[in-house]
C-alpha cells in the first residue's frame, strides 16, 4: 500500500479490518516481511460465528449473533475483550483480534490476540435477559476457550458481571475455571485495580509524553469523547495527577468547563440521570463539538473512526491518545501530522486493560492477591517501557509513533511464530 493516502485513495473511512491491515502494511514495509509470511500473520487463525436463540423477558424468542475471532496464539493464550453492540460485525472483530495480537506482543505480554462479540442492544435489555445471552454465548464458545486457549475480558457495554456469567457457565461446564476470563468482580477472583486499569494506563501514557515535551500537568488540560469505563478513569487519574479536564462527552451531550470539571461528581451524575449533559455549573453542547475544543490532550474513549475528515479542520491539540481501538480514521492521519498533531496510537495508549488483565490471570493460576499498590506499580513499570520502547524505535526508524508501535510487536510475533515453525 502506498504511503500517500491522500493522492491514492481520498478520504473515506476504514472499519477495524481495514485500518489493521493499514497500519501493519506500513509497518510490514518498514521490516521488509516476505509477502507470504505477511499473509500468515495477518489473517486469523480460526473465526466462530454461532446464532444464539434467546427467551426475552416478555416471552418473545429473539436470536442473536455471536463472534469469537482468534487471530494469532504464537506467543501465548489468544486474549481480547467481548463487545454487546447491536451493530457489531465479523469484520470489526476481526480487526479489533489482530489489534490485541499487537497489543500484547508490544507490552511483552505473554499471550495472543482474540476479540468477542455479540450483536445484542445491551443499553436496552434487562439483566435478566443479559445474562441468558452470555450463558448462550459462553455455551457456544466453550470449547474453544480456556484459561491456556482464549481468555476473554470486558470491552464496550461488557462489565464485571457479564465476566462472572461467562466463568460460572465456563466452570458448569469444564470445572471452575476463574482463569478463563478476567475482568471479573473481586470476590470471584478479580484483581485489585482491574476497573480502572485501561483509564489508569492512559493518563500515566499522557503523563510521559507531558514530561518529554516539557509539559506540566498542572498546567495542562484534558478533553475526553466517551465516558464510560475508560473514559471516566482516564478522566479520574489524569485529574488525580493535576491536568484539568476541561470537557467531556457521551451519547447524550458534551459538557465544557475552562476551569475543569469535578470528575466524580460527573460520574455521580451520569449513573442518576444516564447521560453527562446537563451536570450543573457545566455547558452542555452537542457531542460533536468536543472536537473543536482547545486542549493539550485529546483523548477519543468511545469507539472507533472518531476522528475523521469532518473534524480535522477543528482540531486544535498537542496530541491525540487514543484511548479507544481505532478511533483515528487512518487516512486523517497524514493530515493530524500537517498540523503537528502527534498520534499516540491505541496498542500503546489504552494497553493498561490488558496489561492488569494478565496480572489477574496470573493471580488466578497461582492462586494468590496482589495488592492494589503492586498492581499499580507493575503496570507503571510495563506502560513506561512500552512508551520509552516506541519513542526510542521512532526516533531510530524516522518513523511515527503508530508504525514504531507496530514495528516493535511485528517483530516479536514473527519470531515467535518463526522460531515455533509451520510443521
Ligand atoms: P463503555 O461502553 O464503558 O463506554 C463507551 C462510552 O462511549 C460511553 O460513555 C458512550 O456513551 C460513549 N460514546 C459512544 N459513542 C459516542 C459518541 N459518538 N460520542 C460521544 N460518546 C460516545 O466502553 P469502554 O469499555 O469504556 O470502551 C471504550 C473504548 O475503549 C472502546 O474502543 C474499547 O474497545 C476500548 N478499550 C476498552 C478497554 C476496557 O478495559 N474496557 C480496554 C482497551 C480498549
Amino acid at each position: 500500500m502506498p504511503d500517500n493516502d491522500r493522492e491514492e485513495k481520498g478520504f473515506r473511512l476504514l472499519d477495524c479490518n481495514e485500518a489493521s491491515k493499514h497500519h501493519f502494511e506500513r509497518a510490514a514495509n518498514k521490516l521488509k516481511l516476505k509477502r507470504e509470511f505477511r499473509d500468515w500473520l495477518r489473517n486469523p487463525f480460526r473465526e466462530i460465528y454461532v446464532h444464539l436463540p434467546v427467551m426475552m423477558d416478555d416471552g418473545s424468542l429473539k436470536m442473536f449473533e455471536g463472534f469469537r475471532v482468534q487471530h494469532n496464539n504464537a506467543r501465548g493464550p489468544y486474549k481480547g475483550g467481548t463487545r454487546y453492540h447491536p451493530e457489531v460485525t465479523l469484520g470489526d472483530i476481526r480487526g479489533l483480534a489482530s489489534w490485541m495480537t499487537w497489543k500484547t506482543a508490544l507490552l511483552g505480554l505473554p499471550f495472543g490476540g482474540a476479540k468477542g462479540g455479540v450483536n445484542c442492544d445491551a443499553k436496552n435489555m434487562s439483566a435478566a435477559e443479559l445474562e441468558r445471552v452470555t450463558r448462550k454465548y459462553t455455551q457456544a464458545i466453550s470449547a474453544d476457550i480456556g484459561p491456556y486457549q482464549d481468555v476473554p475480558a470486558p470491552d464496550v457495554n461488557t462489565n464485571e458481571n457479564v465476566m462472572a456469567w461467562i466463568m460460572d457457565e465456563y466452570s458448569k461446564l469444564r470445572g471452575y475455571s476463574p482463569a478463563v476470563v478476567t475482568g471479573k468482580p473481586i470476590d470471584l477472583g478479580g484483581s485489585p485495580g482491574r476497573i480502572d486499569a485501561t483509564g489508569r494506563g492512559v493518563a500515566y501514557i499522557v503523563q510521559q509524553w507531558a514530561l518529554d515535551n516539557n509539559i506540566e500537568m498542572e498546567k495542562s488540560g484534558a478533553v475526553i469523547q466517551g465516558f464510560g469505563n475508560v473514559g471516566f478513569h482516564a478522566a479520574y487519574h489524569l485529574d488525580r495527577l493535576g491536568c484539568k479536564v476541561t470537557a467531556v462527552s457521551d451519547t447524550g451531550g458534551c459538557i465544557f468547563k475552562q476551569e475543569g470539571l469535578d470528575v466524580e461528581a460527573v460520574y455521580e451524575h451520569k449513573e442518576k440521570t444516564g447521560s453527562v449533559k446537563d451536570f450543573p455549573g457545566a455547558e452542555t453542547i452537542d457531542s460533536e463539538q468536543i472536537f473543536s475544543m482547545d486542549c493539550d490532550f485529546l483523548i477519543p474513549a468511545a469507539l472507533e473512526n472518531a476522528i475523521t475528515k469532518d473534524n480535522l479542520g477543528q482540531i486544535k491539540t498537542k496530541a491525540i491518545f487514543e484511548a479507544a481501538n481505532g478511533p483515528t480514521c487512518p487516512l486523517v492521519e497524514p493530515g493530524l501530522a500537517d498540523k503537528g498533531i502527534t498520534v499516540v496510537p491505541d496498542i500503546l495508549t489504552n494497553s493498561g486493560g490488558v496489561v492488569v488483565s494478565y496480572f489477574e490471570w496470573v493471580q488466578n493460576l497461582q492462586q494468590f492477591t496482589w495488592s492494589e499498590d503492586q498492581v499499580d506499580s507493575e503496570l507503571q513499570t510495563k506502560m513506561k517501557n512500552a512508551y520509552r520502547k516506541v519513542i526510542d524505535k521512532a526516533k531510530e526508524e524516522k518513523v511515527n509513533l503508530r508504525i514504531a508501535a507496530y514495528m516493535i510487536a511485528l517483530e516479536k510475533v514473527a519470531s515467535a511464530a518463526k522460531t515455533r515453525g509451520v510443521y
